[in-house]
């Protein structure tokens, strides 16, 4: 797939999306906060979930969190549209309490087919749960954080990075300093998975909807 092809993929995806009613988190929600970024990016950051700010905007990371994420980007010479910014969820949960096992059952096939249309080398998790349901392991983020990890999603392999949401980081300094070292680590990470190309044949997909009727803007 082309870089053309891939974000009109991307847009049929969010469109599909955006009428989501498969968990109760529906009935609450402003709207779908599908995601944002470049579609064609090498590295993907999955979060937990929106939350006010985001389920307001529909954009992941606006609020304080998203805001360190957006520093720390710019430590490692990087900025929002060289990325793409996901969650595990997709909807807001009631007074941003923590995904329940339901939400995440319902709502992780919207997360593995954009990472499958995006295609990238590297997914940084960020926080417990994208790094519990990515990695398939129970392992908790402060135990793997920083240690990189191969998995195999959908029917690719991909260089998994686990590191701590910045939400725990925004007010504690010692954890800011394991993020900002962490995040360091991230270009090196990246020229080693373009060394490696994947072992597994990818399969093109082609978008089922008109990507012209779409209107997000999240791309
Ligand atoms: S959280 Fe996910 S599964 Fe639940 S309604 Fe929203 S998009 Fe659908």
């Amino acid at each position: 797939m082309d870089a053309v092809e891939r974000a009109a993929a991307l847009r049929a995806h969010a469109e599909e999306t955006a009428s989501c009613t498969r968990c109760a988190l529906a009935q609450g929600r402003t709207q779908v906060v599908y995601g944002s970024g470049n579609p064609n990016a090498e590295l993907v950051f999955v979060g937990e979930a929106p939350g006010f700010h985001e389920d307001q905007q529909g954009v992941p990371f606006v609020g304080q969190a998203g805001k360190l994420l957006d520093k720390l980007l710019a430590g490692i010479d990087l900025t929002r549209p060289d990325v793409m910014v996901l969650n595990v969820l997709k909807c807001r949960p009631p007074g941003n309490r923590d995904p329940l096992p339901e939400e995440i059952a319902a709502c992780e096939p919207h997360l593995f087919r954009q990472i499958e249309l995006i295609e990238p080398k590297l997914v940084a998790t960020l926080g417990n749960f994208a790094t519990k349901l990515l990695s398939g392991k129970p392992a908790g983020i402060t135990k793997v954080h920083g240690y990189e990890q191969e998995v195999t999603l959908g029917s690719r392999s991909v260089l998994l990075y686990p590191l701590y949401h910045p939400a725990a980081a925004l007010y504690t300094p010692s954890m800011l300093k394991v993020l900002e070292e962490d995040f360091a680590r991230i270009p090196g990470l990246l020229d080693r998975a373009e060394e490696e190309p994947d072992e597994v044949e990818v399969v093109a997909t082609t978008p089922e909807a008109d990507p012209q009727s779409v209107q997000l803007g999240l791309f």
